[in-house]
C-alpha cells in the first residue's frame, strides 16, 4: 500500500510515533494508502529544520526565490498527469476537473507568485520635513492549514506567496487528502528546493495543525477550512497575538433576474452550483430566482441536473464524482433529510447513489424558507435550494440573510441593478454573469463567519510580510 509521509528538512519521514492513518478512495470507499499520523513532536522537527532555512532563503534576491518557484512549477506542470491522477483518487475529484482545471491553478499559483516575488511594491511618502517609505521583510517560519476539497489548489495558494514573501513553511494538508502536497513536496526536494524552505507535515488537526498555531517560533498561521476550526485557530492564536488569515464556510446566493440570458447560461450556473460536487467554498448553494421565470428556470435545472453524467472520477467523462469521506457523506446525507423534514419538497437527487462508494445525487430542493437551517448552515455538497423573489429589495435581503458572506453570482442584464448588488451584497466576492472566474491580483476572502483576512495579490505578500516605516529627516 502507497505511503505518504512528512517531507521534512528534504526527506520523506515517518511521524515520530511510526503511526499512520488509512486513506480512502472515495469512488470505492477502500482504503488504497496510509499517511503519517504525525504529532507535535513533528511539527517542532519541521519548524527546527523552517527556522534553519529561514536566514538563507530570505537573504536570496528575489529574483532567486522567483526562479525556485518558477522551476518547481515548470516540475509540477511536466507531471501534471500524474498529479491530477492522485488527485482525482484521493478526493474523488473528477480527473478532467484536476487535470484541465485544478492542478493548472496550482501550476499558475506558483507563477503568479514568483513573478509577484520580483514585481511586489512597496510605498513611500515624501513630506515637507522627511521621507518616509516602507520595507516589507518576511516573518520568518509561517504555518498554512489546507482542507480537503481543493487539495494542491489551496496548499499552493499559500506556500506560493509565503515563500516568494522570503519565509520558510511547515504546511498541513488535510489527512482525508495527503497526497499531493506530499508528493509537491518530495518534487521540491528533488529539484533542489534548499532542505528545510517547503516542510510537510501530516496528521489530524488537533495533533498537528494546533502544534503549528501554537508553536511560538511560527509567525503567522494561514488557514483555509470550515467555520468551527477557523474559530478555534483564532483563540489559540489570539493569546499569542499571531497573525492569522481564516478562509472560511459559505452559504452563498446566486441570483437570477428575470432580464439574465439565464437560458444560454444555464450550464454554467448549473456548474456554480454542482462543481467537485458542491464541494467548493464559493458554490452557489441558494439558488434566487425572479418570480416569473421561477417556474421555467426550475424545471430547466432540474432538467440539467438529471443529465449531469456522474461517475469513477477516472472517468475522463465524468462530470460528477463521489464525496470525499464517509463522515462527509453521512454529514450531507443528514442534511437532505433534515431538509425534507423542516418541508423541503425535493426536485431532484434527494440521496445516495445505489453504487460502491460516496455518491450523492444532485439534489435540488425548494419550498423551504430563508430561516430554515437548509438555508442557513453549510452544507457542502450537491445540494441546493431555489427560492422565488418579487423584487430587488426582496432579493438583496434573502441573499444577505445568514451568518456567512464569501461569495454571490448574480444573473443580470441591468447595468445599474449589477452595481447596485455589486456594492450592497454583503460578502467578499461578487461575480456578475459568471462564476468562479479569478483574476489572482484581486483580493479573495469572506466577511462575517466566512473569514478574516483577504488572500491573493497584494493582499497575500501584505499577509506574510511585516511592514516596517523608514523615516529620514530632510
Ligand atoms: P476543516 O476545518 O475540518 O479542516 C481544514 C484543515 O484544518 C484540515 O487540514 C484539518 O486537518 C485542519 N484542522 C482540523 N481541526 C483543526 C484544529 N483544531 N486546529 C488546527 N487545524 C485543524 O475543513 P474541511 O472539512 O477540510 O474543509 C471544508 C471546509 O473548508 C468548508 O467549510 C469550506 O467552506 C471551507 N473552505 C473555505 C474556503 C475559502 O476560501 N473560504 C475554501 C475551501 C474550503
Amino acid at each position: 500500500m502507497r505511503r505518504f509521509g512528512h517531507v521534512i528538512n528534504g526527506a520523506t519521514r515517518e511521524a515520530g510515533n511510526g503511526g499512520w492513518r488509512e486513506v480512502f478512495d472515495p469512488a470505492t470507499a477502500q482504503a488504497y494508502a496510509e499517511v503519517a499520523d504525525g504529532g507535535a513532536a513533528d511539527v517542532a522537527a519541521a519548524v527546527t529544520a523552517a527556522s534553519a532555512a529561514f536566514p538563507a532563503w530570505s537573504a536570496l534576491r528575489n529574483s532567486e526565490r522567483s526562479r525556485w518557484l518558477e522551476r518547481l512549477a515548470d516540475a509540477l506542470e511536466a507531471r501534471l498527469d500524474d498529479f491530477a491522477h492522485a488527485e482525482a483518487r484521493d478526493g474523488g475529484k473528477p480527473y478532467a476537473l484536476a487535470r484541465d482545471a485544478e492542478i493548472p491553478r496550482a501550476v499558475s499559483n506558483l507563477r503568479f507568485f514568483a513573478h509577484a516575488a520580483t514585481q511586489f511594491g512597496s510605498q513611500s511618502h515624501h513630506g515637507e520635513a522627511g521621507l518616509n517609505y516602507t520595507l516589507r521583510q518576511p516573518l520568518g517560519v509561517v504555518g498554512t492549514i489546507s482542507p480537503w476539497n481543493l487539495p494542491l489548489y489551496l496548499f499552493t495558494w499559500k506556500i506560493a506567496p509565503a515563500l516568494a514573501a522570503g519565509n520558510t513553511v511547515v504546511a498541513k494538508p488535510s489527512e482525508v487528502t495527503p497526497a499531493t502536497a506530499t508528493m509537491l513536496g518530495e518534487l521540491a526536494a528533488e529539484i533542489g528546493v534548499p532542505a528545510g524552505v517547503l516542510n510537510v507535515v501530516h496528521g489530524l488537526g488537533p495533533d498537528v495543525g494546533e502544534a503549528i498555531v501554537g508553536h511560538p517560533d511560527v509567525k503567522a498561521v494561514s488557514f483555509t477550512g470550515s467555520t468551527a476550526v477557523g474559530r478555534r485557530i483564532a483563540g489559540i492564536a489570539a493569546p499569542l497575538l499571531k497573525k492569522v488569515s481564516l478562509e472560511l464556510g459559505g452559504k452563498n446566493p446566486t441570483l437570477v433576474f428575470a432580464d439574465s440570458d439565464w437560458q444560454d447560461q444555464l450550464d454554467t450556473i448549473l456548474r456554480s452550483v454542482f462543481q467537485n460536487s458542491g464541494q467548493i467554498c464559493l458554490c452557489g448553494s441558494r439558488i434566487l430566482v425572479e418570480r416569473p421565470i421561477y417556474a421555467a428556470f426550475r424545471d430547466a435545472l432540474v432538467g440539467h441536473a438529471l443529465a449531469l453524467r456522474v461517475g469513477d472520477p477516472m472517468d475522463s467523462d465524468a462530470r460528477f464524482g463521489p464525496l470525499v469521506s464517509q463522515a462527509h457523506f453521512d454529514k450531507v446525507v443528514a442534511a437532505i433529510g433534515r431538509a425534507r423534514d423542516e418541508g423541503g419538497h425535493v426536485l431532484c437527487g434527494g440521496g445516495a447513489l445505489d453504487r460502491p462508494g460516496w455518491f450523492v445525487a444532485p439534489t435540488l430542493i425548494e419550498g423551504l424558507g430563508p430561516d430554515c437551517a437548509s438555508n442557513r448552515e453549510e452544507i457542502f455538497g450537491p445540494v441546493a435550494t431555489l427560492q422565488p423573489f418579487d423584487s430587488d429589495d426582496e432579493a438583496l435581503s434573502l441573499a444577505n440573510a445568514g451568518d456567512f458572506g464569501l461569495a454571490a453570482s448574480v444573473w443580470t442584464r441591468d447595468l445599474p441593478r449589477a452595481h447596485r448588488f455589486g456594492a450592497e451584497l454583503r460578502c467578499g466576492i461578487v461575480w456578475i454573469n459568471t462564476w468562479l472566474m479569478r483574476d489572482l491580483r484581486t483580493p479573495f476572502g469572506g466577511m462575517g463567519q466566512s473569514g478574516l483576512g483577504r488572500e491573493g495579490g497584494d493582499d497575500a505578500m501584505r499577509f506574510f510580510t511585516e511592514a516596517r516605516n523608514v523615516c529620514i529627516a530632510r
